[in-house]
């Protein structure tokens, strides 16, 4: 079994098509510009070969994601909140400076949560998260059941 696979960022790309001539099994030659998976084995010829870094290897299985410390889950809640709180402020002041600040705010809350390692879909933790939120009452549990569904668990045990 292939270890990782190429993924084409088709907003790097120039289009030069290096990848379509050096793929040797003509697995970067789709119609909707999408390497596709089932073709490629992971040999990373064309990533080596693309001018403008539009193509990463991406592994298939990830290792399980660590404990967090106590402490540092702590430190991450107290920034989490407080950027929601700065968010709140913002969203409730007029101007175009306000939406920035709402919208950065925004971005930071998310990558705190990333960094958390919540939001790592391939993650175990991810999986607990949404079936706790389909038994969360006010939360749409329809929604949470359609993520696990779409979800690939490709964590390795
Ligand atoms: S080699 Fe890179 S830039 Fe050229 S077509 Fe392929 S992905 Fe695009
Ligand atoms: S990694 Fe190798 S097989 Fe996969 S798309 Fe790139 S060149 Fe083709």
């Amino acid at each position: 079994m292939i270890k990782k696979f190429a993924v084409r960022n088709i907003r790097l790309c120039t289009k030069d098509c290096l990848c379509l001539y050096i793929c040797p099994t003509g697995a970067t030659d789709t119609e909707n510009s999408i390497i596709d998976v089932s073709r490629c084995i992971g040999c990373g010829d064309c990533a080596d070969a693309c001018p403008s870094g539009s193509i990463s290897m991406v592994p298939v299985g990830y290792p399980p994601q660590q404990e967090k410390a106590e402490s540092v889950v702590n430190a991450l809640n107290l920034l989490l909140r407080s950027k929601t709180e700065q968010e709140s402020i913002a969203a409730g002041l007029p101007g175009k400076l306000a939406l920035a600040i709402e919208r950065s705010n925004q971005i930071m809350a998310e990558d705190i949560i990333r960094e958390a390692g919540y939001m790592l879909p391939q993650s175990e933790n991810v999986r607990d998260f949404l079936k706790s939120l389909q038994q969360s009452e006010g939360f749409p549990s329809d929604k949470a059941r359609r993520l696990l569904e779409l979800l690939s668990e490709n964590e390795e045990k």
